[in-house]
């Protein structure tokens, strides 16, 4: 799928813009915890061709020095998207920033749409043409507030997006899977990377008609080809994006978009950070499966041991389903144990239950356990069925509202029976009055 990065200094709209191209979500209860977390990755399509759009505002407020980080902002899209969504505001007109953004586009050959936002009533149009000034093509008056001209902009970027081979998107479903190797800066990943490639064996993956750089690895592991997304972002890294948490987040963000499975990679010779959490709280949200990788054991001694045992049991007990290796990317110790759990992360996530199978199943569940009464009524569960895998999906169709307790009561039964080791499951409620 082709990437599409929308950049623009703060307050231009870049994030109502991006709420209006993706939609409305579904109207489902998704128990999902902390679902409020920003995505910066979203599946976005028009008229049927599917793209990805990454949303670059939400974490502008953490930055002193607007130009810079703007500008930054915009490299950094222009290095890893397809096509670029520059938004500007058309009531505010061209500021020194807005410059500084287009000095970078132009530097690239990555094709950019213009769009001038706030163009609300009547007389406005006027403002927009002014862009034209810019000098990176034709300005498109929008409303993200309204909605106005959103059509005839999503038009414009479908034009500029690379032409596709049809085979492709065979090719990515039937090809090797996907796996990205995550977690904060000097947890070994460039380390481990380097470790499973052997620089012999690298194969550089560049899939004729796509515009982006060559970001993936092949790397023939256990007898099998895996396809790792993203290695440009751990081998030569941003250097000067380097430590700026919402880049790492971004650029996490980006990669487990285009992943099936993602490996955390921790560190043990230290406390877990917060980092760490938030970035299993990326892949738990992004849906992907997750194997935990616990690098540099060669460091640990018996004390720093006991307290990880701890860190882990506290900290990481929302993903106690997740496969963890102990290895040391230094010495190569236990690294051959990756793939195997890499495996049955993606078996559970690709796993789907029959509708029949599972309903005898919730039909014995509910017996047993029925759902708590709840303002003097008693919810039925009418029905279950397995809604989507990748990863594996559940609707229950019920009478009422289901309390969260006994939501995760189901989900912690779902595995227990099941097994869905290394995936994420969703668990969604439909409520028939
Ligand atoms: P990245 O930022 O996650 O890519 O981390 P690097 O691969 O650059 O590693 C950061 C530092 O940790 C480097 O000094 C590595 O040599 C060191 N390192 C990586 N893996 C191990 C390990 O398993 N054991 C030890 N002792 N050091 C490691």
């Amino acid at each position: 799928k082709p990437v599409v990065a929308v950049v623009g200094r703060p307050n231009v709209g870049k994030s109502s813009l991006v709420n209006r191209i993706i939609g409305r979500r579904e109207a489902v209860v998704e128990d999902v915890p902390g679902v409020t977390r920003d995505r910066v990755a979203y599946d976005a399509s028009w008229q049927g061709r599917e793209f990805t759009l990454v949303d670059t505002g939400g974490w502008e407020t953490s930055v002193s020095g607007l130009a810079a980080m703007v500008a930054g902002q915009a490299e950094y899209a222009a290095q890893t998207a397809d096509a670029i969504l520059f938004v500007v505001d058309a009531t505010v007109g061209i500021t020194d920033t807005d410059e500084a953004v287009t000095r970078v586009l132009r530097s690239t050959d990555r094709p950019v749409v213009l769009a001038a936002n706030k163009v609300d009533g009547a007389g406005a149009e006027a403002d927009a043409l002014e862009l034209w000034n810019l000098g990176v093509g034709e300005p498109h008056p929008v409303s993200a507030l309204h909605g106005r001209g959103s059509g005839d902009l999503l038009d414009a970027l479908l034009d500029a997006l690379p032409e596709k081979p049809p085979e492709e998107s065979l090719e990515e479903e039937a090809g090797p899977r996907r796996v990205a190797l995550i977690g904060r800066p000097n947890v070994g990943k460039s380390s481990l990377l380097n470790r499973m490639a052997g620089e012999d064996r690298v194969v550089v993956d560049a899939v004729a008609g796509t515009t982006r750089d060559a970001v993936d690895e092949l790397i023939e592991l256990g007898g099998q080809t895996w396809k790792f997304i993203d290695t440009a972002g751990i081998r030569r890294r941003f250097r000067a994006l380097q430590g700026a948490d919402y880049y790492a987040t971004m650029r996490t963000g980006a990669a487990l978009e285009r992943a099936e499975v993602a490996v955390v990679l921790l560190d043990v010779s230290e406390s877990l950070a917060e980092q760490d959490l938030r970035i299993i709280e990326q892949v738990v949200e992004s849906g992907r499966a997750l194997v935990l990788a616990f690098n540099k054991w060669d460091l640990l001694d018996e004390e720093r041991r006991y307290y990880l045992e701890k860190e882990i049991d506290r900290q990481l007990f929302r993903v106690r389903w997740a496969p963890r290796v102990n290895i040391s990317a230094r010495t190569g110790r236990h690294v051959e144990k990756l793939v195997p759990a890499i495996e049955i992360g993606l078996a559970s996530w690709d796993t789907r239950i029959s509708t029949g199978r599972l309903n005898s199943w919730l039909k014995e569940l509910v017996a047993a356990t029925p759902p708590p009464v709840r303002g003097g009524k008693q919810p039925k569960i009418l029905f279950a069925t397995q809604a989507d895998a990748r990863p594996p999906h559940f609707i229950l169709f019920t009478t009422g509202f289901l309390e969260d307790n006994y939501r995760r009561f189901i989900e912690r039964r779902l595995r227990e029976d099941f097994g869905f080791e290394g995936s994420p499951i969703k668990l969604s409620m439909r409520i028939r009055e």
